[in-house]
């Protein structure tokens, strides 16, 4: 595919750039948890209309279960500035949207990643919990 070809595939199938984001994101600490993803373009252009992302400013794509891999019903296309709320993101040099410190370690050199843990305590938690460790 030439740039321009590809251009007019992205405009002609908005979805399909998604599923490239997805592709990036499930490097580094995604891949240490196990998500996977198992969306195909098709399920994105089906999710795609069933949430209405075209009438989106910024559509962007969300998990609503974080330890969950990327299938359908685990999915939805929320406006970005939605995504902004989530709590694993940044607001104003404060370490995350409703933590000031990890709630375990206590440390903030790492980052937040989700229900206020940091990426290393978060990890072991996902480990404990569903690989049994203790
Ligand atoms: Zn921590």
């Amino acid at each position: 595919m030439t740039k321009e070809e590809r251009i007019r595939y992205h405009k002609k199938n908005p979805w399909s750039k998604h599923l490239v984001g997805i592709l990036n994101r499930c490097g580094k600490i995604r891949s240490y948890l196990k998500i996977k993803n198992f969306l195909h373009t098709k399920d994105l252009k089906y999710l795609w209309f069933r949430d209405k992302a075209y009438l989106m400013e910024r559509p962007s794509i969300h998990r609503l279960d974080s330890f969950g891999h990327y299938i359908i019903k685990n999915c939805k296309f929320i406006e970005f500035s939605e995504h902004c709320t989530h709590p694993k993101n940044r607001l104003n040099g404060k370490w995350s949207y409703e933590y000031d410190k990890c709630v375990s370690c206590g440390k903030t050199d790492r980052e937040h990643y989700a229900f206020g843990l940091c990426a290393k305590c978060y990890c072991r938690e996902w480990r404990r919990i569903n690989l049994k460790e203790e």
